[in-house]
């Protein structure tokens, strides 16, 4: 019996269908991976919800984020055939800056559209680099992965935790890389989602203190659960006068973390930041833009903006290191509100559109 793949389609809003497509084919330097989760990005609120895509996906292309089992390796492979592994998003081509400089994958050329394409970068560009007719996403039986962008998940640590590794507790981890937070640091995070959970669990494990400023409740009760134990509204007049009462002699916050992508909280973070303090933009919403004066915005207070999509490859050693910890382990379970077999992504994506979650897995194999 020849082996067929199955992927995950929206052909229109609300609506999936798994199709069955060939089984992909590698070429060096690539690995087939039989993929066990696929957590959900934004495919719930911006292509379930809206059918609105990103260069690198489309009704039949969908998935990135994911962890699990090399099925099929080349000779000469580094890894082999049982390996439990995290994949890492996108394309490798080890030749760019970012690639040379251990930074994030997405930074690579081969998944910049403008360079390579945009039929031939990202995901897509694994799919015809391998000349494959499936395998380049995770929401599939199978995928194909770059083995430079393959991870091998410790024996002791469970799926689910190396499943956070992506744009969740991966994307909060190694912007905080960059940001430098630490033990007795204030961090701030503004509009909490996925990505700012993930943010929030990594700041926690620095032994830094979180403050939310926040209005979603189902959210608030999710974080209070991880022990944060400081809330703001930020529609209450003296928000900012709260903020300040939980710093130390009120300097402001030493780290502000946006997850919505709308001026609303990119405001407010960066005035409650203190001087010298950093601001750190982990949300884009389409069309949305912060208006800044370099004087009184940046110069005046000396913050530091700064932003990045994905994980460094220089991070992911310390991230995997810190899924041992019982506390990360602890956090990552709180913020898995809900888990489905793919057969019923319906319900997932509906629960994503709704808020009233946290992270949502996709057990890609049931
Ligand atoms: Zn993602
Ligand atoms: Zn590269």
């Amino acid at each position: 019996m020849s082996k067929s793949n199955v992927v995950l389609t929206i052909p229109k809003p609300g609506s999936f269908e798994l199709v069955e497509r060939p089984y992909p084919v590698i070429n060096a330097g690539y690995a087939i991976i039989k993929t066990e989760i696929a957590p959900i990005c934004l495919e719930g609120t911006r292509i379930w919800a809206e059918h609105d895509f990103e260069f690198h996906d489309d009704p039949n292309h969908l998935g990135h984020e994911g962890v699990g089992t090399v099925a099929e390796v080349l000779p000469g492979s580094n890894f082999k055939v049982g390996d439990r592994v995290i994949v890492f998003q996108g394309d490798y081509c080890g030749q760019c800056h970012s690639c040379r400089n251990g930074l994030s994958p997405t930074y690579c050329q081969s998944n910049n559209p403008d360079i390579r394409g945009v039929e031939r970068a990202a995901m897509k560009g694994i799919e015809f680099r391998n000349e494959s007719e499936s395998g380049g996403f995770a929401m599939a039986h199978y995928r194909i992965a770059p083995e430079a962008n393959m991870y091998r998940l410790p024996e002791a640590v469970d799926f689910r935790y190396g499943a956070a590794c992506n744009c969740s507790y991966g994307v909060g981890f190694s912007n905080q890389e960059l940001m430098n937070v630490k033990a007795g640091d204030t961090v701030l995070v503004g509009g909490v989602g996925f990505i700012a959970m993930g943010h929030i669990i990594s700041a926690l494990y620095r032994n830094a203190t979180v403050i939310g400023l926040m209005r979603n409740k189902y959210r608030e009760d999710l974080l209070r659960k991880m022990g944060v134990e400081h809330f703001v509204n930020p529609e209450d007049e003296d928000w900012l006068e709260q903020v300040r009462a939980l710093t130390y002699e009120g300097q402001g916050v030493d780290h502000a973390v946006d997850g919505s992508g709308v001026t609303y909280y990119q405001d407010k973070l960066m005035q409650a930041t203190r001087l010298y303090g950093t601001v750190n933009f982990s949300g884009h919403t389409p069309g949305s833009k912060v208006d800044l004066s370099p004087l009184h915005d940046v110069i005046d207070p000396a913050h530091t903006l700064l932003g990045q999509h994905d994980v460094r490859i220089r991070d992911r050693e310390g991230l995997v290191r810190s899924l041992f910890d019982k506390e990360v382990q602890r956090m990552i379970d709180v913020m898995v509100t809900h888990e489905f077999p793919m057969s019923r992504a319906g319900e997932a994506f509906d629960i994503q559109v709704g808020k009233q979650c946290g992270k949502i897995y996709l057990y890609t194999q049931q």
